[in-house]
């Protein structure tokens, strides 16, 4: 089918002001006197929703502090207090904004971000987000919790589920503590019901780009993600990909590309770079090429929740995610996502202050490369910290990939 004329998608609008309201819902929070939880972006959301608290997700903030390239400026910040320039620029970005009193979110006309009453982790991801959260708690002396979740998971069985599922519940008794109020099962199993079907939607979101061509591409997917990562447990989340979700069928159906001409398609792995995005999507927009599916965007499908047992399917969840795998189910992962989304080459982010979700440095490529023939490119920079980014050198060597796989 011939491509159709790009316009933007309509929803955006909508999404923006479910985002909106979620912010002024969460900083006018404290004033009716509800307790805030901060919550790691794949830690126990639907609990903390199901308990009452108002959510503070404090990555979702650092994504705000790089796309804003406020981060680059108040990074400093952090590391004249003890934080290394070397670990996680979310992290010395969001306590920089702490120290100078300096956030998008008062850009908003807002006061925030809330302080929180109470900070809960899960290290699924890495052990920054403890670090940082320990920040806080000393700062305001208030309880810091959290699950400790292995790295370098192969299959999860019932003994890791039974495990996290444990640490999970044990949460209940501080939260109790600091909100003053028992916990409900009922209300905890509707939560995860909608954060189930927040899951299956945001699925179909990513997965309407394995049309050719795409209606969305990897950079629409890194906006069109809040309400899932912030919001998901709500009814409006879920309302809102719903909408989305029949907008991109439509688009399917017509045959409305995100990138006109499409003539190669990209897999992105690794971070975002937040400060980037907009020159990064033009330049893929001119190259015809469109970055159709990431492990980024990926994440925060939690296909085994199931409000019939929430704890375990909690931990299954958030055990399950990219990040804390094995490299055998990483590789396997990203050779079914080239296959799903008929990826011509893969580009690895090597963030330079993100290790953990840097997976080009322990030969990954190469061994991807060697079986199954996908030409790769590897782009040094970082997800908050532009001072590490090179955007000539990355967008030569963007040009070249494109070249690359025009020969392929
Ligand atoms: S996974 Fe990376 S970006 Fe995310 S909190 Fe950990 S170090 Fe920071």
């Amino acid at each position: 089918m011939a491509d159709a004329p790009r316009r933007d998608l309509e929803s955006t609008k909508t999404m923006k002001s479910v985002m909106g309201d979620y912010f002024t819902e969460l900083c006018q929070g404290p004033e009716r006197g509800t307790k805030t939880a901060w919550c790691t972006s794949v830690g126990p959301a639907e609990l903390l929703y199901a308990m009452g608290f108002n959510v503070f997700f404090p990555e979702n903030h650092g994504a705000m502090l790089g796309a804003s390239r406020m981060a680059t400026d108040l990074i400093p910040a952090a590391n004249a207090l003890g934080y290394s320039p070397d670990i996680c620029s979310y992290l010395t970005s969001d306590i920089g904004s702490y120290l100078k009193n300096e956030s998008p979110i008062q850009k908003m006309n807002l006061p925030g971000p809330p302080r929180a009453d109470v900070l809960v982790f899960n290290t699924n991801q890495c052990r920054d987000v403890k670090d940082w959260f320990q920040f806080y708690a000393r700062e305001w002396n208030v309880p810091c919790i959290g699950i400790h979740t292995p790295r370098s998971i192969g299959q999860i069985d019932e003994q890791l589920a039974d495990y996290i599922g444990a640490q999970i519940e044990s949460l209940i008794e501080p939260l109790e503590r600091v909100s003053g109020e028992k916990f409900d099962p009922d209300r905890l199993r509707q939560v995860v019901a909608l954060s189930r079907q927040c899951t299956e939607l945001w699925k179909q979101v990513l997965l309407a780009a394995a049309n050719r061509p795409a209606p969305l591409t990897f950079f629409d997917g890194t906006i069109q993600m809040g309400p899932a990562v912030v919001l998901r447990g709500t009814r409006q989340a879920v309302d809102y990909y719903q909408l989305l979700v029949d907008e991109l069928n439509q688009r399917v159906a017509q045959g409305v590309g995100a990138v006109a001409g499409e003539r190669f398609r990209i897999y992105w792995e690794g971070m975002p770079i937040w400060g980037k995005l907009s020159s990064l999507a033009k330049q893929f927009v001119e190259l015809k090429t469109a970055v159709v599916a990431s492990t980024y965007c990926n994440s925060w499908i939690f296909d085994a929740l199931d409000p019939a047992d929430p704890f375990r399917s909690m931990a299954r969840a958030y055990s399950s995610i990219f990040i804390c795998r094995s490299e055998e189910y990483k590789e396997q992962y990203i050779k079914q996502m080239v296959e799903e989304y008929q990826v011509d080459g893969i580009l690895y982010h090597d963030a330079k202050t993100c290790p953990n979700n840097s997976n080009c440095r322990y030969e990954m490529p190469q061994r991807l490369q060697r079986q199954f023939g996908k030409p790769y490119l590897v782009i040094n920079g970082d997800l908050n910290d532009l001072r590490l980014y090179s955007e000539e050198q990355a967008r030569t060597n963007i040009e070249a990939f494109a070249e690359q796989l025009a020969e392929t």
